[in-house]
């Protein structure tokens, strides 16, 4: 699939727009149109149905994007939330050191080249297939010139961030957008918050962060829930939001930006639960995008090395999906053991433990103790004195980017196909993320139809958002829902007048068929739920005939 392509449907039927256009567009940031509005929305809200308001051990927060900046000393960001970065001192380019890479070359071609072969390096933003894709006129020309050579070797692939590289080697890495040699510096580090001030002065002092996480705000309401929300572990706390990072080469349209929106759980349970918790988080995240039209062949669950885990993980898995750019993460699931709790209740002071009354409950009597000071008292001195009816609890992280998921959404439904001798693009969204549910059109705008279309129309309103469209050949305006990904169009014809019945046609089968004017809302309903779509009742040759007026 062509991604230049899709960015284009987007832009042309309101899906997305880049961000202050008219100014020229700001980098990173994007606009999401009365289509992609819609579409984001029901992507975030069959998120939070599924995994807050229909689960009895998970409950929903809303927290400020601006928190105590003592929030993100607690959780590493101030001190560790960076990025290696390279700056271009002829272009001033500022790039993300462990996304580039070069090829080294050797070349022998030169008038000693056999006795004193010279490395020849290339370089750009991404991995060895990017690099050789971007200066591919210059590596074949050093091929020829080096054909001759009897040795040949592959090139040495290396990322910038490897501080083995020589002074040397490094002086002749091309900056990979201006392509001048010995213009790079070395790796240097990048906060990726964006900071503001809080109040009229400018200082230290007022210093603040927009949040570069939703999670952090959970951890700091940790407390408040469990004193009010009669919650028990194992239980979990959702939240989506806003977040922002100043990131350093936003790219892939709405993949990578600086402002975004996260879908993020946090999992609170027993430390002795948590390696369960996390393989049951994993398949259960894994098999929401499945159950929503992602194909499984294009989504994998990659677990990391013990060498990618940040050192109070015990597990961590991303779900990758297969954009046209690569295959890229969609969501990450952590097992953050007590990491964030305990480093909150050490920069906060308050007490961020967790009591399991039931427990204590029904061991106490078996224990031959009345009270749970008793227990603590008898095994003073131990390093968890409570253990295990006191403890910091375990989290599991389920972390996703609703605009990568919408990204990824938009990437799966995309398809070009034939209809009527015409190549028509359609969006093949599930039914619970398309924007519009239905349209409703007169097939003509006489004889009563545009009255009983629009009847029609406003009594679906009142379940579901519904389009109504009256202009033009009725070809095209199938083809115009098509694109929008409007699963069913619901037309009035002629026959409607006589007996009452209105054509259905599938958006993905083109299938037509009649349904009674009495049964129409049931029938979107059934079908939006996933009730079969009934065979064709109508010719295909007529339906067609009718599809190919679209030109
Ligand atoms: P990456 O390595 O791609 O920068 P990350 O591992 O830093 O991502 P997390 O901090 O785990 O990402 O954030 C969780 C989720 O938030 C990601 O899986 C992604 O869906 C989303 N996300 C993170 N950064 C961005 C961004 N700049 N733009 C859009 N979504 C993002």
């Amino acid at each position: 699939m062509d991604m230049d392509k899709l960015v284009s449907l987007c832009k042309r039927r309101g899906f997305i727009f880049p961000s202050s256009e008219i100014y020229g567009g700001i980098n990173g940031f994007w606009d999401y149109g009365p289509l992609g509005v819609e579409l984001k929305r029901n992507i975030k809200e069959a998120w939070w149905r599924d995994n807050v308001q229909m689960r009895d051990d998970m409950v929903g927060l809303d927290c400020s994007i601006i928190m105590h900046p003592k929030v993100w000393e607690a959780s590493g960001h101030v001190g560790g939330f960076s990025d290696p970065m390279v700056d271009c001192r002829e272009c001033k380019g500022r790039f993300r050191a462990d996304q580039m890479t070069a090829l080294v070359f050797t070349d022998r071609s030169g008038p000693q080249g056999a006795t004193n072969p010279r490395p020849l390096v290339f370089s750009a933003i991404g991995e060895r297939e990017d690099v050789e894709r971007e200066n591919t006129k210059a590596i074949e020309k050093f091929k020829k010139s080096n054909a001759a050579q009897a040795e040949s070797s592959g090139p040495d692939v290396i990322r910038l961030d490897n501080l083995a590289i020589t002074d040397e080697l490094y002086a002749l890495v091309p900056c990979p957008s201006c392509k001048a040699r010995g213009t790079l510096t070395r790796p240097r580090s990048f906060n990726l918050m964006f900071e503001t001030n809080i109040g009229a002065l400018e200082d230290a002092s007022s210093k603040a962060y927009l949040r570069p996480e939703t999670a952090q705000g959970i951890f700091a309401n940790f407390k408040n829930v469990v004193d009010t929300g009669r919650v028990k572990t194992p239980f979990g706390i959702g939240q989506i939001g806003k977040s922002f990072r100043n990131e350093i080469n936003p790219r892939n349209f709405i993949f990578r930006s600086r402002e975004f929106e996260q879908m993020e759980i946090e999992f609170f349970c027993h430390p002795e639960e948590s390696a369960k918790w996390y393989q049951y988080w994993r398949d259960q995240r894994f098999q929401w995008y499945v159950r929503h039209g992602l194909r499984s062949d294009r989504l994998r669950l990659r677990e990391h090395d013990a060498n990618e885990l940040a050192f109070y993980s015990t597990g961590t898995a991303d779900i990758e999906y297969s954009f046209p750019f690569g295959v890229s993460e969609l969501e990450g699931i952590a097992n953050r053991g007590s990491y964030d709790l305990t480093q909150h209740q050490k920069f906060s002071g308050k007490d961020l433990s967790y009591f399991d009354e039931e427990r204590w409950e029904r061991d106490k009597a078996g224990l031959g103790l009345t009270s749970f000071k008793e227990y603590v008292k008898k095994r003073e001195g131990e390093e968890k004195p409570g253990y295990p009816y006191q403890y910091i609890p375990h989290v599991i992280e389920p972390s996703a980017g609703a605009d990568r998921a919408t990204l990824a959404f938009l990437c799966e439904a995309y398809n070009e196909d034939e209809v009527g001798g015409e190549v028509r693009n359609v969006l093949k969204f599930h039914p619970r993320f398309a924007p519009i549910k239905a349209a409703v059109f007169p097939l003509v705008k006489k004889d009563g139809m545009p009255e009983k279309a629009e009847a029609i129309y406003r009594d679906l309103q009142r379940h579901f958002p519904v389009f109504f469209d009256e202009k033009g050949a009725i070809g095209r305006r199938y083809r115009r829902q098509d694109e929008a990904g409007t699963p069913f169009g619901i037309t009035v014809d002629g026959q409607t007048l006589t007996d009452d019945t209105v054509t259905f046609r599938d958006r993905d089968s083109c299938r037509q068929w009649r349904v009674p004017l009495a049964g129409v809302v049931q029938a979107v309903r059934d079908l939006l739920e996933g009730g079969p779509v009934p065979s064709a009742d109508r010719p295909a040759a007529a339906a067609a005939a009718e599809e190919s007026d679209a030109t």
